[in-house]
């Protein structure tokens, strides 16, 4: 297992032992080098592929004679310290310290929870038996990328070691109808909680969530996830493609890194990217309360009449500026309540009224940034329940933020559109092989 993991060391190799590990080093490197150009050849870009490890084992180690070897895990109970589990387990309190010592150098061990789990060593002469086994170290991991591993070395002394765990990227395709919300038909299909709010955001730019999703629309989503060497999910990565069909018209954008900026976006099929001047939907799309068996208050779209939209959602959720601007207005307004006025670039303003309150140390004059949170859903002033009244005024009319095309931000510079076009076949193949039940890790 340690073969496979960076192992970073703070002692200094003998002579024989460095030249020895430099050619192990160049032979790994060698071989991790290959297999990124294979892989490259292949054009497999964005396909699973753990990161190559590199190749250091602490010769200290090495020289040791073999020795026949146990572990046992043990987890860090409540209030509990390191010091009390190595005791409990029969380590003496001597060696339990000169241990806890060596791991002192790569962690402070009050950052460890409840339920760490550690796995102690025991190890013994190949020729003696078992009883004759004797703590030899543990090793925990702290982080899902990282292992720590303090061992025994030949005097007695204990050393800490801190190993990269390089995570495997996998791919996840889902393609499902919306039946109750789009939060909830993504949950159902298996979609992390966080990975729906990313993408729910993502659409908040170019579609309205209270009025626009319907029974019957259509979500495709491309995803990854990391895992740990133990298979354990380590975390959730990225969204790779995403198609939202709204009345049989869909929506797709692509992940894309530029080459020189180092910049992700999402591009539609043109190189345009999804955000827009002014989000269509300026709060939390996953909170809003389902259009469906709204009966408490009515829910208005713009007319000649209501000048605005309405958000309904919970007393609380988070309402964000709708684009980058400057506070125009801060405070109670009539029948508004209390509300506040944006100012945005190309003479656009918005209006966000009846709120519970304000985010702390906004004012008049205060600058904001998009996504920012400036106030919370509420029913102050003229409103039959907790909901979000939304105006966009363009050149000073108000405009129906339904049907306004908003400016684009980012366009794709045409030299690089020849390398999007090709990421974004990449990853509409790699989408085709998961829907057809092909599994890219084993398709390499
Ligand atoms: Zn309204």
């Amino acid at each position: 297992m340690l073969d496979s993991e960076e192992i970073r060391i703070k002692t200094r190799p003998s002579r024989n032992l460095f030249y020895l590990t430099v050619v192990l080093a160049l032979v790994l490197s060698f071989w991790a080098f290959r297999n990124y150009v294979e892989a490259d050849a292949n054009q497999t870009r964005i396909s699973a592929r753990p990161v190559p490890a590199a190749p250091f084992i602490d010769p200290t180690w090495l020289d040791k004679k073999p020795m026949m070897r146990t572990s046992e895990t043990a987890s860090l109970g409540k209030g509990g310290t390191l010091a009390e589990l190595l005791t409990n387990n029969g380590i003496d309190i001597i060696t339990a310290d000169r241990a806890l010592d060596a791991l002192k150098t790569m962690l402070n061990p009050r950052t460890l929870r409840e339920g760490q789990e550690l796995r102690l060593f025991y190890e013994w002469d190949v020729n003696a038996s078992e009883e004759t086994a004797s703590f030899a170290g543990f090793d925990l991991i702290p982080a899902p990328t990282k292992r720590i591993i303090v061992r025994k070395l030949k005097d007695g002394s204990f050393q800490a070691v801190s190993a990269s765990r390089p995570l495997t990227e996998k791919h996840f395709l889902i393609d499902t109808e919306i039946t109750s919300s789009l939060y909830q038909s993504a949950r159902n299909a298996g979609m992390a909680p966080s990975q729906v709010i990313e993408l729910i955001r993502m659409y908040s730019f170019t579609v309205d969530f209270q009025r626009e999703i319907r029974e019957g629309d259509r979500l495709e989503v491309l995803y990854t996830r990391l895992f740990d060497p133990d298979g354990k999910q380590a975390a959730t990565g990225k969204i790779l493609y995403t198609g939202l069909t709204i009345k049989g018209k869909r929506q797709a954008y692509w992940h894309y890194k530029t080459r020189d900026e180092d910049k992700t976006y999402y591009l539609d099929e043109n190189g345009n990217s999804i955000s827009r001047l002014l989000m269509k939907t300026p709060l939390d799309g996953a909170r809003l309360s389902s259009r469906y068996g709204l009966r408490k208050h009515p829910i208005l779209g713009f007319t000649r009449l209501h000048r605005g939209v309405d958000f309904a959602a919970r007393r609380g959720t988070p309402v964000f500026a709708a684009g980058d601007g400057v506070i125009s207005a801060l405070g109670v307004e009539g029948n508004h309540g209390k509300r506040i006025r944006i100012n945005h670039e190309n003479n656009y303003k918005t209006l966000y009224a009846h709120l519970n309150g304000y985010a702390r140390g906004l004012k008049t004059g205060s600058p904001v940034t998009q996504g920012q949170v400036i106030g919370y859903v509420g029913a102050t002033g003229l409103a039959t329940g907790p909901h979000l009244h939304y105006e966009i005024t363009y050149d000073d009319r108000t405009v129906n933020p339904l049907t306004i095309e908003m400016p684009i931000l980012t366009k794709l510079e045409e030299e690089e559109k020849v390398e999007f076009d090709r990421v974004r076949q990449n990853l509409t193949r790699l989408a085709q092989d998961l829907a057809a039940g092909l599994d890219p890790l084993e398709s390499q």
